[in-house]
C-alpha cells in the first residue's frame, strides 16, 4: 500500500549537497514526491511503501552528506498524492526565517584528486570546489545562500559549469562557488608594483621566491597570510623584524601529516583533527630532531601546524624536488592589527613586510582567521575558534526567551548572538585595543544580525567599564532602548563552560576559574577564583590572597615587577641574588618600593595569571615578556614531568595565602633548586590546593561537579594534574570542548547568564 509522509529537516542542510542526496535516495528507494529548501531548512514529501519510507528515514540519519548538520527531523503522515517521480523544487524565501550557514570547509578528497589529475578540466585550478567543500561563510554577503548573494556573483558560469550546477546527480549541483579556469577567478603574482606572472606561473614564482628566502603575502580564504620558508633562519628572522612581532609563535603549514611528522609527534586523534573539515592549526609536541628554525616559536615545546585547506595552498605546498617542507603561515598583519583581507588595504599594510604578493580576484567578504586547537584525552580543546567553525552555532541547552547579544571581553574578543536555542558565537575578532579591530567587531555584529535575521532584545556586557566592547553594548542599549545586563567576567567563564557542556539545569557547580584579568564585583582585578554557582548567579567561595599590581595592567609586561610586589607583600627581602631583583636597577627598585608603600597606582588583584608570571620571574625563567602569558608558558614548558613533590598553600578564611608559599619558593631558589623542579612543585601544589578546596565545598553542600574555565587552563600541565586528582576523588569534571577556555568563550557565557536573568524577571 502507498503511504505519504512530510519531513521537515532543520540544521545546516543548504549548500551542502543535501537536496541531491535526498533526490538520489528517493530514486533508489522508488519513492515519489519533492524536496524544497525553505528559510528554516529543508522540506520533503514522499510517497511509497512503508518499508521504503522507513529505509529513507534511516538513510537520513546515517548517510546525510558530511557537511550537513541535522538538528531536528519532524515527520508527519499525509495523504498520498500520486506524484510522477521525484523533483527538486525551486527555493522559497520566507520573511524573518533563518537557516544556519556552513563555515568555510577544507578541500574534499574528490576535489583534491581532480586538482592533481592531468585529464581533469580543473587540473591545477586553485579555486576548484564542490558541494562538499570550499568557501562559504567568508564569501556570503546575505541569505538565502545563492550565488548572487556571494562574492562569486561577478563570475558568470560557463556552459560546462552551468550543466554541472543544474544536474542533481552531479557533485557540483548547486555548488554556489563552483568555477573552472574558463569562467572563475584566477591568481597572479606581483612584487607590489608590477604584475609578474599569472595562473600556474604565478604559483610557481611564489614558490621560487619563497625558496630564495623571501617573504610572500598570500591571499587565502579568510584573509592574507605572510609566508616564508620555515627552515630558513634568515627568512624567519626577517619576517619577525618586519612584522614587529617578537617571540609570539608563528603558525606553520605542510603538505601532509607525513611531512609534519618530520618535526612533531602526531597521535591518531591529532591527525584526525588536522585532516577534519575544519583543518585547524593543531598544537603538536615538537621532536628534538625538528629542523624548523627555533625563531618560529622561541622557547616552545610545541609547534602549531595546519594542513593546506584550499587548492591554492595545496599547489603552493606540493613537494617537488625536495621543496618545500614547511612554510610559516602567519596572519597578514602588523603585530596587534587585525588580519588584512581587502586587496587595497592589504597592499598598503603588507608592502613594508612582504617582498612579493600572490593575489587573486575572488573577494573575501568576511575576514576569518585560522582556528587553533590543542587536544586533551582525545578531544579537541579550542584555543581560537574561527575559520572552519564559525558561524556554526553552539546549541544552547535551553531556549532563551529573547534574542540576546553578548559583547564579549577585551582580549581575544568574540561576540555572540542568540536566536531560539542557537548561540552564534562569532569568529575570532581579536584584541579590541585599536580602531581597526573595533571596526571589524561592529561590522561583524551587523553581518551576523543580517545573516541570521537577529534583532537583539537584550545586550550583555562585561562589568569592566573601560572595555570597548562594554561601551559599545552600553551605547547601543541606550540608543535602542534595550535591556542591558552586566555580567561579571569569571561568572561568564563559568557559564560558558556549562553551556559548552550542555548543562541544562540551574543546579550550581563548583567553578575553578583561573584567569589573567577580569573586573571583580569589588572593583579589584580578579583571576584566581573558586566559585559556587550556575547560570543564575554565583558565590565567591575562595580566591587567591589579594596582592598589589604595580602599574595595573601594565604589570603584565614585566613579571619581575609583579614578583617583587609579591615578595614585598609576603615580607620577604629583595635579595639581589633573586633574579627579578637584579633585573631592575636600584633606582627602579626604590621607586617601586615607594609606590608599593604608598599604594600609588597599585590596584589589588587575585590574578592567577600574574601569580604564574611572578613565580616564572622569580625562578629566573622570564623577567619581561613580549606577549601576554609568555612567562607562564615558558615556565610550564620547563616543568619536570616526574617530579612529585609540591609546595604547600595555606588557607585562611576564604583566601589561598601566598606568604608561606613564597617563603618555600625563595628557599628553593637560594638552595639552587633548578627551575624545572620549582615549576613542577608549583604546578603540583596548585593542583593539590584546588582539589582540596573542591572537596571542602563538596563536604559542606554536596556539589560534586567541577567546571574548569579561564585562560590559565590553557596550561595543559596544570589541567592534566588537576584533572587526574579530581577524577581520583570522583568529581564530575567539565572542561571546554566547543569554545575556548580563554576570553574567546566569554560571550557565550554572557548570553547564557542573560537568558536566565530574563526568564526570572
Ligand atoms: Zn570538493
Ligand atoms: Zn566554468
Ligand atoms: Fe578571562
Amino acid at each position: 500500500m502507498i503511504q505519504g509522509i512530510k519531513i521537515s529537516v532543520k540544521g545546516i542542510v543548504q549548500g551542502v549537497g543535501f537536496r541531491p542526496f535526498v533526490h538520489r535516495t528517493a530514486n533508489l528507494l522508488e519513492l515519489t514526491g519533492w524536496v524544497i529548501n525553505n528559510s528554516s531548512g529543508v522540506e520533503i514529501e514522499l510517497n511509497g511503501s512503508q518499508e521504503s519510507l522507513d529505509e529513507f528515514l534511516k538513510a537520513l540519519n546515517t548517510n546525510a552528506p558530511k557537511l550537513a548538520r541535522i538538528d531536528e527531523i519532524t515527520v508527519v503522515p499525509v495523504a498520498p498524492n500520486n506524484y510522477n517521480g521525484f523533483t527538486i523544487m525551486a527555493s522559497q524565501a520566507e520573511e524573518g526565517k533563518f537557516v544556519p550557514i556552513s563555515p568555510d570547509v577544507a578541500i574534499c578528497d574528490d576535489c583534491r584528486r581532480e586538482l592533481f589529475d592531468p585529464a581533469n578540466p580543473r587540473y591545477r585550478y586553485p579555486f576548484i570546489n564542490c558541494t562538499n567543500c570550499g568557501p562559504r561563510f567568508s564569501i556570503i554577503r546575505d541569505i538565502p545562500y545563492d550565488r548572487p548573494k556571494t562574492t562569486m556573483a561577478e563570475f558568470k558560469m560557463c556552459d560546462a559549469c552551468q550543466d554541472e550546477y543544474d544536474n542533481p546527480n552531479d557533485r557540483r549541483f548547486h555548488a554556489q562557488p563552483t568555477a573552472c579556469p574558463d569562467c572563475g577567478p584566477h591568481v597572479w603574482f606581483s612584487d607590489g608594483q608590477t604584475h609578474l606572472a599569472e595562473k600556474d606561473a604565478a604559483i610557481h614564482m611564489a614558490r621560487e621566491w619563497l625558496k630564495a628566502g623571501k617573504i610572500v603575502a598570500i591571499k587565502g580564504l579568510g584573509g592574507y597570510h605572510l609566508a616564508c620558508d620555515a627552515e630558513n633562519a634568515q627568512a624567519v628572522h626577517e619576517l619577525r623584524m618586519r612584522k614587529k612581532r617578537s617571540d609570539k609563535p608563528f603558525a606553520l603549514m605542510a603538505f601532509d601529516a607525513e611531512t609534519i611528522r618530520r618535526y612533531c609527534e602526531i597521535d591518531e586523534f591529532q591527525s584526525t583533527e588536522l585532516e577534519s573539515l575544519h583543518h585547524p592549526i593543531v598544537l603538536l609536541q615538537k621532536k628534538s630532531s625538528s629542523t624548523i628554525v627555533e625563531e618560529v616559536a622561541p622557547h616552545q615545546n610545541q609547534l602549531g601546524f595546519m594542513l593546506p585547506y584550499t587548492p591554492l595552498h595545496l599547489l603552493l605546498l606540493e613537494p617537488e624536488a625536495g621543496f618545500p617542507h614547511a612554510f610559516v603561515m602567519t596572519s597578514g598583519n602588523m603585530s596587534e592589527e587585525p588580519i588584512a583581507y581587502e586587496d587595497n588595504d592589504a597592499m598598503a599594510r603588507l608592502s613594508p613586510i612582504a617582498d612579493g604578493f600572490l593575489l587573486h580576484n575572488r573577494e573575501i567578504y568576511m575576514r576569518v582567521d585560522d582556528s587553533v586547537i590543542t587536544t586533551i584525552r582525545n578531544k579537541a580543546y579550542p584555543i581560537r575558534r574561527s575559520r572552519g567553525y564559525a558561524p556554526d552555532a553552539v546549541l544552547l541547552p535551553f531556549i532563551p526567551s529573547a534574542m540576546i547579544l553578548g559583547c564579549g571581553a577585551e582580549l581575544k574578543n568574540t561576540f555572540c548572538l542568540t536566536r531560539e536555542n542557537y548561540a552564534f558565537l562569532s569568529h575570532h575578532i581579536g584584541d579590541l585595543e585599536n580602531y581597526e579591530t573595533l571596526q571589524s567587531f561592529e561590522k561583524g555584529i551587523e553581518h551576523y544580525q543580517r545573516l541570521f535575521r537577529i534583532k537583539p532584545e537584550a545586550i550583555a556586557v562585561d562589568m569592566h567599564p573601560n572595555y570597548l566592547a562594554t561601551r559599545y553594548g552600553q551605547n547601543r542599549a541606550s540608543a535602542e532602548n534595550l535591556q542591558l545586563v552586566q555580567v561579571q567576567h569569571h561568572h561568564a567563564h563559568l557559564a560558558a563552560c556549562l553551556a559548552d557542556n550542555g548543562w541544562k539545569t540551574q543546579d550550581p557547580v563548583i567553578g575553578l576559574i583561573l584567569d589573567g584579568t577580569g573586573y571583580g564585583l569589588d572593583g579589584n582585578i580578579w583571576g584566581g577564583e573558586i566559585l559556587e554557582g550556575g547560570y543564575a548567579g554565583f558565590d565567591r567561595r575562595f580566591h587567591l590572597e589579594e596582592f598589589p599590581l604595580p602599574g595595573g595592567d601594565a604589570a603584565i609586561r614585566t613579571p619581575a615587577r609583579v614578583a617583587l610586589a609579591l615578595l614585598w607583600k609576603s615580607d620577604i627581602d629583595w635579595n639581589p641574588a633573586l633574579p627579578p631583583v637584579s633585573e631592575l636597577c636600584s633606582e627602579e627598585r626604590t621607586v617601586l618600593r615607594s609606590q608599593l608603600e604608598k599604594s600609588i597606582n597599585t590596584p589589588l588583584t587575585t590574578s592567577m595569571g600574574r601569580l604564574f608570571d611572578a613565580v616564572s620571574a622569580l625562578s629566573g625563567v622570564r623577567a619581561r615578556v613580549n606577549y601576554e602569558g609568555q612567562a607562564a608558558i615558558e615556565f610550564e614548558n620547563l616543568c619536570a614531568p616526574d617530579e612529585t613533590s609540591a609546595y604547600a598553600f595555606e588557607i585562611k578564611a576564604d583566601t589561598i595565602q601566598l606568604a608561606s608559599f613564597f617563603t618555600q619558593v625563595v628557599s628553593d631558589i637560594e638552595q639552587r633548586v633548578p627551575a624545572s623542579i620549582i615549576s613542577a612543585k608549583f604546578h603540583n601544589g596548585l593542583a593539590n590546593v584546588l582539589v582540596s578546596l573542591c572537596k571542602r565545598i563538596r563536604s559542606e553542600i554536596g556539589i560534586h561537579t567541577v567546571a574548569l574555565s579561564g585562560g590559565v587552563w590553557q596550561n595543559k600541565t596544570l589541567l592534566a594534574k588537576t584533572y587526574l586528582l579530581l577524577e581520583k576523588e570522583n568529581f564530575e569534571i567539565l572542561v571546554h570542548h566547543q569554545v575556548p577556555t580563554n576570553d574567546g568563550g566569554i560571550a557565550l557565557g554572557q548570553v547564557a547568564i542573560t537568558s536566565t536573568k530574563l526568564k526570572k524577571n
